[in-house]
């Protein structure tokens, strides 16, 4: 006993039955610190009686151990969602990660020759064959590999960029911020709206280092509008012996063109049109594990990959894996199995199927509910502004309200994240997995009652 406040000491709580229960499930460390809060607590407050002391040190050590990250149901229709992950991988991508996570693999080691190998060429010769690029590295994302690339490539030199492409990406990806930390000295030319090749000659100094080229991927501008192509910018850069750099975003190795989808640039096809090099993401429309891809001419390739930076955004062993096992499905011709593309490419019978068997599953539990409807998004950072016609399931309950029963759901178990649409919430099966259609419909049943 604590004589002074008349609290029972750390020692007693843990000696006691509820104590050595909790101790012999959750651990001795988080037991103790849960102790020590608690009583804490009491000295700076009022006291507790014994059975509310015991609920609170449980409360407090379920609480700790509760998992902050797991798995929800996307419901939202958003293909590419920030918030939830972005793309889901396929199962062999992730099977290839799990597969190295509890062991050695030879990440830098070339098994042939015995001597250090690099950990890029688990991917680049891939990443080159489906792009035609000379050469290819990965970084921890897109961010990364723009930043890297200014700062291996025009450190102290001028950037040109269009006024027009001076983006923000969520999450503070500013683009000319991301210049000046690079250590580029950017030059704006154009406007907001409207932007020639000739305004990029005429910007071109003895110390110009590159022309920049950004897509925009996350707005649109509509109306009275001008971008140079890219061909343009390519012929001007060679003639003037400077570069052309190209932050493509969303990085899609294939055809974006589904039913009513407009067409999102590839990475081959600015290689082709004279990018030097092309930066992008892994897990946007090439729907593998979070990266950021550098690819292009060999000798400016392996100068990013030289430069310090290099290091201080190096990938890790499990997103080399996920990403050769996802390439493995591009070069294979099965790159339907990548589930970002089977999600883009869901066709409108089986969606307004399986929105029909949810409306039908959800009336029979008594939960009001109809089909309706709708469009997808693909997200993300791709494709801004396009939607993909689906079929919505809307919830028509007139209990909870609307904003309430989105709350309901994301606190249910898996968490369904839907959305509000004229008021309903409403649930799109084109981002639901194939095997979440139960848990999902047991998710709304429970959070409508
Ligand atoms: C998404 C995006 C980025 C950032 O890529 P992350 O992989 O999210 O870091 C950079 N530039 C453009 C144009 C983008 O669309």
């Amino acid at each position: 006993m604590d004589t002074l406040s008349g609290l029972p000491s750390v020692h007693q709580l843990l000696e006691d039955d509820r104590g050595r229960r909790l101790i012999a499930e959750h651990g001795r460390p988080l037991v103790v610190f849960a102790v020590q809060r608690t009583l804490q607590q009491e000295r700076a407050g009022p006291l507790l009686d014994e059975s509310r002391r015991w609920s609170s040190i449980e409360a407090m050590v379920a609480d700790m151990r509760a998992p902050r990250l797991r798995p929800v149901i996307n419901a939202t229709g958003v293909i590419l969602h920030t918030n939830l992950g972005r793309a889901p991988l396929a199962r062999s991508a992730a099977e290839a990660a799990s597969l190295l996570a509890t062991g050695y693999s030879n990440l830098e080691l070339d098994l042939r020759s015995g001597k250090r190998g690099s950990r890029h060429d688990a991917v680049a010769h891939v990443l080159c064959q489906l792009t035609g690029a000379a050469a290819a590295a990965v970084v921890n994302n897109g961010a990364a590999a723009t930043l890297l690339m200014l700062a291996a490539l025009t450190k102290g030199r001028e950037v040109i960029v269009s006024r027009g492409e001076l983006i923000e990406i969520g999450g503070a990806f500013r683009m000319p911020d991301i210049m000046r930390l690079s250590g580029a000295k950017m030059v704006e030319v154009g406007t907001t709206n409207r932007t020639r090749a000739q305004d990029f000659a005429e910007a071109i100094t003895p110390r110009t280092a590159a022309l920049l080229s950004v897509h925009p991927s996350n707005f649109q501008v509509v109306g009275f509008t001008e971008r140079p192509e890219l061909s343009a910018l390519a012929e001007l850069a060679r003639q003037r012996n400077v570069l052309l750099l190209y932050d493509l975003g969303s990085g899609a190795l294939r055809e974006s063109r589904a039913p009513g989808l407009a067409h999102e640039p590839l990475i081959a096809e600015s290689l082709e049109a004279g990018a030097d090099v092309v930066v992008c993401s892994g897990d946007k429309l090439l729907g593998g594990p979070q990266a950021g891809l550098l690819l292009g001419r060999a000798e400016l390739v392996a100068k990013c990959l030289k430069h310090p930076l290099a290091r201080a955004v190096r990938v890790d062993k499990l997103t080399i894996a996920a990403l050769a096992a996802t390439l493995d499905l591009y070069i294979t011709g099965r790159d339907d199995q990548v589930p970002v593309w089977k999600m883009i490419r869901a066709d409108r019978e089986s969606l307004s199927a399986r929105a029909g068997r949810w409306a039908e599953g959800l009336n029979l539990a008594g939960v009001p509910a109809e089909v309706r409807s709708g469009y997808s998004a693909v997200g993300g950072g791709s494709l801004p502004g396009e939607t993909l016609p689906t079929t919505l399931v809307m919830i028509a309950a007139e209990r909870p309200r609307p904003a309430q029963l989105l709350d309901r759901l994301r606190l249910q178990s898996p968490p369904v994240i839907a959305r509000i649409e004229d008021d309903r919430v409403v649930l799109d099966p084109r981002t639901v997995l194939p095997d979440e259609d139960e848990r999902l419909l047991q998710a709304v049943i429970a959070a409508v009652r």
